[in-house]
């Protein structure tokens, strides 16, 4: 079957040729023609699966068929996502699919300058892809209405309701046209996602793929039983390794519980001489940009994030997924591990595991119905731990990245120092607890 044969018009076929999609995926195939058609959808898949060109291209179609112009301030199709992350990936995807159509996309999503997103809608957009705090921010502000929205996107439900979106949601919905066409995207289908649903939808075709189990069986999995402590330093010799014969460690996704778990671990990394990055919700929007575009571009080959900031990391070629800790809900083991199996790729997996993670571990495997392959600690483990630890207490020095952001604290404060009253800088001194002028704006 062909995307062809689905019925998506010339200019979408041509964007789709450059990007190199020869076949549809299992969502695509069930959803473009019953999107195309105008009816409401309530979608089962989750990211990895192609679930992004399931609800764009054919809304592309339905979008230039419809031959209207956006008003003042107002977007045709509106697609609601739940992290930053997701939204820029969302939008980075519609506009190369929309490239050989009119079609205008916008993106406004919180931490990046609300001037600049009143500016991108002020004219009305075709495509609008938002997060949904900085959307009502815009509407109460009357940057922006609803009132134009042909089609409406909820991508990724279930995280929405997770970062507590819901009364956000409720409100939004009360602003949009009574007729118009929604499609509802979730990896899981508890009741609250069901009652958000039928909220939405009216009467919409249901297509579903690959439960959250079934996408763990394209990747290898293995678990190491370590204590806590001891996971630096296993992770230090597994980088430094290669993972021995289980193949190379190209780009390597960490995932830890929390936000200063993460930073402490590339931290850590660092002294003992492996450049790495995290990504987390307490970094800046640009930050958070910055490693995730290095990581893409593979000048980073280690990232190391949250469950939340890694939701929607769309990367090619993440060669293995490391479970610094495993997570203490199931479906997320399963999400983590689906960033290296995209579209069809096969990745490795590796779990450290410690006694009170145990139980994690047992329901990870009863929902996967799978058994994790147990890997034994390298020879002599213990040594290597200790040598390690002594080395980095002897040399704290840390490695590029953390490098990097000190250098950049460092220049934002030295004019300060240097030239306390005097000079080129004497105009951005100001008294403590006001910000000097360079720095504003930041
Ligand atoms: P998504 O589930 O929308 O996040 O998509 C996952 C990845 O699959 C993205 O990198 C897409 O660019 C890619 N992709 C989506 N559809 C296809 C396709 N039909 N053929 C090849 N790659 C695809």
């Amino acid at each position: 079957m062909s995307f062809q044969s689905l019925g998506l018009s010339q200019p979408i076929l041509q964007a789709l040729t450059l990007k190199n999609y020869e076949t549809p995926t299992p969502i695509q195939l069930q959803a473009i023609p019953t999107v195309l058609t105008g009816r409401d959808l309530l979608g089962i898949a989750q990211t990895g699966t192609g679930k992004t060109a399931a609800f764009v291209l054919p809304s592309i179609d339905r979008l230039i068929a419809s031959k209207r112009r956006p008003g003042p301030r107002a977007c045709r199709m509106l697609v609601l996502a739940p992290t930053r992350e997701l939204a820029g990936q969302i939008a980075e995807s519609a506009r190369a699919y929309s490239r050989f159509s009119p079609l205008k996309v916008a993106t406004v999503f919180g931490g990046t300058s609300i001037g600049r997103n009143k500016q991108d809608v002020a004219r009305g957009v075709d495509i609008l892809v938002a997060t949904p705090g900085r959307l009502l921010d815009l509407i109460e502000q009357r940057c922006l209405h609803l009132n134009e929205v042909e089609i409406l996107v909820l991508d990724e439900a279930d995280q929405m309701l997770d970062l507590g979106f819901i009364h956000s949601l409720k409100a939004i919905v009360k602003l949009l046209p009574a007729k118009r066409q929604t499609l509802f995207f979730s990896a899981t289908m508890p009741k609250s996602i069901k009652d958000l649903a039928d909220r939405f939808l009216s009467d919409p075709a249901q297509v579903s793929v690959a439960p959250a189990a079934t996408t763990a069986e394209r990747v290898e999995q293995y678990v190491s039983f370590c204590r806590q402590p001891e996971k630096q330093a296993l992770l230090t010799i597994m980088l430094r390794t290669g993972f021995s014969e289980r193949g190379n460690m190209e780009r390597v996704l960490i995932f830890t519980r929390t936000k200063h778990g993460a930073d402490r671990v590339v931290k850590l990394l660092g002294q003992d001489g492996i450049a790495a990055a995290a990504i987390h919700g307490n970094k800046s929007q640009p930050q958070r940009e910055r490693a995730l575009a290095e990581f893409k571009n593979g000048r980073t080959k280690i990232l190391v994030a949250t469950d939340i900031a890694a939701r929607g990391i769309d990367v090619s070629g993440v060669s293995h997924v490391i479970n610094f800790e495993l997570p203490n809900v199931a479906e997320q083991y399963v999400h983590r591990i689906g960033r290296t199996a995209r579209a069809g790729a096969e990745g490795i997996a590796i779990s450290f595991c410690a006694e009170d993670e145990r139980a994690y571990l047992k329901g990870i495997e009863k929902l996967t119905r799978q058994q994790v392959e147990i890997v034994p600690l390298p020879p002599g483990f213990t040594a290597q731990a200790e040598r390690i630890k002594a080395t980095r207490a002897a040399s704290p020095e840390p490695v590029r990245h953390e490098r990097r952001e000190e250098e950049v604290r460092e220049r934002r404060f030295r004019p300060q120092r240097a030239h306390r009253g005097r000079g080129r800088y004497a105009s951005a001194v100001k008294p403590m607890g006001q910000k000097p002028r360079r720095a504003a704006g930041r």
